[in-house]
């Protein structure tokens, strides 16, 4: 169905997604829990580990029929199954870019989803660009997105945009010092490190720009 119409984004991408995700935290979880054991409390990386496996299990048990349903669904269960602050920020993430979903998706409808679940984490957060979070990776890649989509953009360049906009957000995390989550308790200790949440973040992109090449 929705692979033989050029332009639309179908439900195998998005499981695709984030089984590439799944597949990505993984393989960098350590790396992840490292850069944790720097400025907070050496868990990222185990716990959005446990976090994606639990995702594709409840793919597996309950099969989707639309994109809105894979994403839905794997926001919900983040923030059931992952402890720490990054279960219910990337649970909001997932939850609202799926329910902010028209079918059947395009590239433009789903850069304005994914948009309002940066908005979403923001919002539960309380944090903005700058403050050292996920948000340093993930509000770059919306506008990147959006940006291409503007000017035309396929889905693969559009993604391979929002994920290289990502990276570089990530890592111009590490001269930061750190306002919100566990790391701001360190204050100006927190500078220097490049923030786990935000590196993750460029992780889950990158996954998206390889699902769609
Ligand atoms: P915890 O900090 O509870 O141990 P994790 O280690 O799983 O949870 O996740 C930490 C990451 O969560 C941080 O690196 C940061 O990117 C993100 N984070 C923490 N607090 C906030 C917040 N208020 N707003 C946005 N992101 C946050
Ligand atoms: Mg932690």
């Amino acid at each position: 169905m929705g692979a033989l119409m050029a332009g639309m984004l179908d439900t195998g991408l998005f499981l695709a997604w984030t089984e590439g995700a799944a597949r990505a935290v993984r393989l960098h979880r350590d790396r992840l829990t490292g850069l944790d054991a720097a400025i907070g409390d050496a868990d990222h990386g185990t716990n959005l580990d446990r976090g994606f496996t639990e995702v594709g299990k409840a793919l597996t048990e309950w099969p989707p029929t639309s994109p809105a349903q894979v994403l839905v669904s794997a926001g919900t269960t983040l923030i059931r199954r992952v402890g720490g602050a990054s279960g219910p920020l990337y649970g909001s993430l997932f939850r609202q870019l799926g329910k902010s979903l028209d079918t059947p998706v395009t590239l433009a409808g789903f850069a304005a989803a994914f948009e309002s679940g940066v908005q979403a984490v923001e919002r539960l957060g309380k944090a903005a660009q700058g403050d050292k979070t996920m948000i340093d990776a993930l509000a770059p890649a919306a506008r990147a997105l959006t940006q291409a989509v503007q000017e035309g953009a396929d889905e693969h360049k559009a993604f391979e945009r929002a994920a290289r906009a990502a990276e570089e957000g990530a890592k111009a995390t590490i001269p930061l010092r750190a306002r919100k989550g566990r790391a701001s308790y360190l204050g100006e200790r927190s500078i220097g490190h490049e923030d786990p949440g935000a590196a993750s973040a460029a992780l889950i992109m990158a996954a998206l720009a390889e699902a769609a090449a």
